[in-house]
C-alpha cells in the first residue's frame, strides 16, 4: 500500500450564499478535486429569532447537491411537489439530473426561535451520460446513516458514502464516492483505504489533524482543505497530548476528466448545453 500525503493546502474564505447566509468555502476547486465542484460549510451561525436566511427558489441541472445538517432545521421544496424537513445528522443526496427548481429555507419554527445553523453542502459532478438523468432524492434521517467507530473509541465516522472500518454507506452514488464525517479525540488514529483512482480531499472544520504516515505527516487545521497526493490509503491522527480533538470531512471520488461548462447552478459539458439549460429553465421546462 502507498500512503497518501498532502499535495496542497487550500485556504477557505467566507462569503454569503443563497439569500445571504454565511458559508466558509475553499478557494476554487479544480482538476485535482474532480468530481467535486463545490464544498460549502454553512455557518456555524447563531441566528437571532426571526432572522435566519436560506436559499429561495433556484434551479440546478447536471450534477448532485449533497446536504448534511449538523445543527438547526431546514425545509426543502421543489417545483414538482417534493418536500421535506432536515435536522441534525440528516442527509439529502439530491441528483438534480435534467433539472430541479427548489428552495432550501430555515424551518418556520427554527426561524421563529432562532438558533445555531451548521452544516455542509457539496456539489458532485455527473458524467456526461448521466447528466440528464431523472431527478432522484435520497433523504436519509440521521438514525439511518451508518456510523463506524474504532475499537479504542477515539474515532467515530459518519459514513455518508463509501466505506469506513468495515461499515458501508446506504446511499447510492452514480460514480464511486467516499464521504465521511470523521470525529477524532486526542490519541486517535484512522487508516482509511482510498483506491488510487479516486481524487481525495480533507476539509478540517474543528481542531487540527495530522495527515500522512511516518515522515510525510502534515497538519491540516480548522478552515483548511487539503488535497491528497496519489496512493492507496490515508492515515489521520491526533497526538495524545493535543488539547482538543478534530472534526473533518473526507471526500474522495473518481475524477470524470471531462470538459466542464459551468455557470451558477448549471454544470454541463459544452457551452451549447449550458445555453440549452438556460433556455429550458426560462421556458419552465425544468419541472
Ligand atoms: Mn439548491
Amino acid at each position: 500500500m502507498t500512503a497518501r500525503g498532502i499535495e496542497s493546502i487550500v485556504p477557505t474564505h467566507r462569503l454569503l450564499e443563497g439569500g445571504g447566509f454565511p458559508v466558509r468555502r475553499p478557494a476554487a476547486l479544480g482538476r485535482l478535486t474532480d468530481p467535486f465542484l463545490l464544498l460549502d460549510e454553512m455557518g456555524p451561525v447563531d441566528w437571532p429569532p426571526g432572522e435566519a436566511i436560506g436559499a429561495p427558489a433556484h434551479p440546478h441541472r447536471g450534477f448532485e447537491t449533497v446536504t448534511y445538517i449538523l445543527q438547526g432545521r431546514m425545509c426543502h421544496e421543489d417545483s414538482g411537489g417534493n418536500s421535506g424537513v432536515m435536522g441534525p445528522g440528516d442527509v439529502q443526496w439530491m441528483t438534480a439530473g435534467r433539472g430541479v427548481v427548489h428552495s432550501e429555507l430555515p424551518h418556520p419554527e427554527f426561524l421563529k426561535s432562532g438558533g445555531v445553523m451548521h452544516g455542509f453542502q457539496i456539489w458532485v459532478n455527473l458524467p456526461a451520460g448521466k447528466r440528464m438523468m431523472e431527478r432522484r432524492y435520497q433523504d436519509v434521517p440521521a438514525d439511518e446513516i451508518p456510523v463506524a467507530e474504532s475499537d479504542d473509541g477515539l474515532v467515530r465516522a459518519v459514513v455518508v458514502a463509501g466505506e469506513c472500518l468495515g461499515v458501508s454507506a446506504i446511499i447510492e452514488t452514480v460514480i464511486p464516492i467516499t464521504y465521511l464525517h470523521v470525529s477524532m479525540l486526542p490519541g486517535g488514529s484512522l487508516k482509511q483505504t482510498l483506491p488510487n483512482e479516486l481524487n481525495g480531499l480533507v476539509y478540517c472544520f474543528g481542531g487540527a489533524v495530522k495527515v500522512g504516515a511516518e515522515d510525510g505527516v502534515e497538519l491540516v487545521e480548522d478552515g483548511e482543505m487539503a488535497i491528497l497526493t496519489e496512493g492507496d490509503e490515508v492515515t489521520f491522527s491526533i497526538s495524545e497530548d493535543a488539547e482538543e480533538g478534530a472534526e473533518l470531512l473526507l471526500l474522495a471520488g473518481k475524477p470524470l476528466d471531462e470538459p466542464i461548462a459551468r455557470y451558477g447552478p448549471f454544470v454541463m459539458n459544452t457551452e451549447q448545453e449550458l445555453r440549452q439549460a438556460f433556455e429550458d429553465y426560462q421556458s419552465g421546462n425544468f419541472a
